[in-house]
């Protein structure tokens, strides 16, 4: 038995190696950037206006109201062709046209009024400005926000959707990414039936492959789920095998030592190596890590709460370091003890507990009602695990406690 750090480690250390590929921009989603990513463009690449208005001179608002001249008008997209503002005169324009030569500020509509004639009639050409703004308003030089040739993302940035509209602005319609992990969720028990099936008997409803499945998928991977095995070699064997196509494959239950736990040793007939099996840890003891070339096997303890936190440690931890993605990662956070913890193990504690915090920036813990790890209602109480070291005393309220923040 191994402690919990440890396997993490080794986890980490085994993790697969991150390949560099090219994905639709759209696909990039959630992905990091694995190259330096420069524009091929002046964003604006020429005076922008940035309101609908006037283009003028600022030297014209000198006194107010000032009555201008209407000599042209230039629409976003359009050229502003022989529209050029020359003193007394102002360009009607819209919010991303080109501002004409000449002007150097544009007031926005809502601060003039269509002048009047001499007989009180409006639309005469001319326009009125009631309010200046500061010289060049509402004007953006070429190259303000970024200029030809400029980095604009680094190797190693998550691409939210910010950085997908930068990466659309500089034309990239395919980014290079690392490639994310494919994973197979594989389910065994002769006890599992399907979501569709009223259980009979000492039957149950397979839920790991569900918990699994959306753990793979809420972080941001592909997966497959494979179903259930029985617990018999020959349809382990079988379905082990096209699990191991994948990047990584996680298998629930049968990692045990109950008399029909045949997973480690089908794996091992396949040419899997263990890299560990069994962690001084609650819940989750019988969790087993091997690999067989680059490809991770997990085998996750079928309790259902123990395989969504052997998931939270040591998974992720792989999924993040293949996807150049640390904060994949669950980290470690410090809380106060809202209420007594008495539960003592010799093993490490992950109990499931609600965090949370106050709005001076305290953070509580509280650990849920948790009948153990079947309990999957209890589960669904918590935000957190509460880490509590193996050999702890009990902990009295208000003690600094190790959290593990999992939503
Ligand atoms: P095992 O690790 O196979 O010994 O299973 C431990 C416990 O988890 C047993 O009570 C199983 O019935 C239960 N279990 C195993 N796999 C699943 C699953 N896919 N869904 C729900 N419970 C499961
Ligand atoms: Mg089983």
């Amino acid at each position: 038995m191994i402690p919990v750090r440890e396997a993490r480690r080794l986890v980490a250390e085994n993790a697969p190696p991150r390949r560099v590929v090219s994905v639709p921009l759209l696909s990039a989603l959630g992905g990091v950037l694995a190259e330096d990513v420069a524009s091929d463009v002046d964003m604006p690449p020429f005076r922008r206006a940035q309101m609908d208005g006037y283009a003028v001179r600022a030297l014209d608002l000198a006194a107010l109201p000032a009555e201008l001249r209407i000599v042209g008008e230039v629409f976003a997209g359009g050229e502003c062709g022989a529209a050029r503002v020359a003193a007394g005169t102002a360009v009607r324009i819209m919010t991303g046209a080109p501002v004409p030569e000449g002007a150097d500020t544009v007031v926005q509509v809502e601060h003039t009024e269509p002048a009047r004639g001499a007989d009180g009639a409006v639309g005469g050409g001319a326009v009125r400005i009631l309010k200046a703004p500061k010289p060049g308003a509402n004007v953006v030089a070429r190259a303000h926000e970024m200029a030809v040739g400029q980095r604009v993302l680094a190797a190693g940035t998550l691409l939210r959707p910010p950085e997908l509209a930068v990466l659309a602005c500089v034309g990239r319609a395919e980014v290079p990414v690392y490639r994310r992990p494919t994973v197979a969720v594989l389910t065994t028990g002769d006890e599992l039936v399907a979501v569709g099936t009223r259980p009979t008997g000492a039957q149950i409803r397979d839920s790991n492959g569900y918990s699994v499945a959306a753990q793979v998928a809420a972080a941001g991977f592909p997966y497959v789920y494979l179903g259930t095995a029985r617990d018999e070699k020959a349809d382990l064997e079988r379905k082990i095998a096209a699990g191991l196509e994948h990047d990584v494959l996680l298998v629930t239950g049968g990692v045990s030592v109950g008399e029909k736990d045949y997973v480690s040793g089908v794996l091992a007939a396949q040419g899997v190596a263990t890299i560990f099996h069994n962690v001084n840890m609650k819940p989750g003891k019988p969790a087993w890590f091997g690999r067989v070339r680059d490809t991770l096997v997990f085998g996750l303890p079928g309790n259902p709460v123990s395989t969504m936190v052997c998931f939270e440690l040591f998974v992720r931890t792989a999924l993040a370091q293949a996807a150049g993605n640390p904060d994949l990662e669950r980290r470690v956070v410090t809380a106060r003890l809202a209420e007594p913890f008495g539960k003592t193990s010799d093993r490490e504690q992950f109990h499931p507990a609600r965090l949370t915090l106050a709005p001076d920036g305290t953070r509580t813990v509280a650990p849920t009602a948790w009948k153990g790890s079947a309990d999957i209602l209890g589960m669904t109480q918590a935000n957190a695990l509460l880490n509590v070291p193996a050999g702890s005393p009990p902990l009295p309220a208000g003690t600094t406690v190790e959290v593990i923040p999992i939503a």
